[in-house]
């Protein structure tokens, strides 16, 4: 990068260390022309927006947290460890995606249950019952009986429409 001093484009670093309990790395350069030195900051752009919960206190975005709530719906279903992963890295990936420094925390749990709904059905369920008993139960018990109505096998569902 320039040197801040005279411009020129020729810097060598001199020190590189991590900083910020290794989230940063903190690099101290010297100008190759005048010799000034200075120093840079690295930071991943990995920021997860932070979350507003209902009663407009912020916290931060909690992988962990996520992660034992989808594995609590998860209990004793044929779900692999890889596809749960891939389904937190697409939770993270959109959260991030939508630019946002803070997001309300029923937008991440709209995200678990639409992740959850494609992984299975009984986990969807299970989050759902839980997440949702605390919003709109009414909502809730049409999605639950719509749910049922989507697995039962094609013949039966089209005979129920006639
Ligand atoms: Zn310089």
């Amino acid at each position: 990068m320039h040197c801040p001093f005279c411009g020129t484009n020729e810097t060598k670093v001199v020190d590189s260390r991590l900083v910020a309990e290794g989230q940063q790395v903190r690099r101290r350069r010297e100008c190759i022309a005048c010799h000034e030195r200075f120093t840079t900051f690295e930071i991943a752009e990995l920021l997860m927006p932070r979350l507003i919960k209902a009663d407009g206190t912020r916290q931060p975005f909690d992988e962990d947290k996520l992660r034992a709530g989808i594995q609590r719906a998860l209990e004793k279903r044929p779900v692999s460890v890889e596809a749960i992963e891939a389904c937190i890295n697409r939770i993270k990936h959109r959260l991030r995606a939508t630019g946002e420094r803070e997001l309300p925390s029923r937008q991440l749990g709209e995200e678990v249950m639409s992740e959850l709904r494609k992984l299975d059905q009984v986990a969807y369920v299970r989050f759902a019952s839980v997440y949702r008993s605390f919003q709109d139960i009414n909502e809730f018990r049409e999605e639950i009986e719509r749910l049922s109505v989507d697995d039962l096998p094609d013949g039966k569902q089209s005979e129920g429409k006639a």
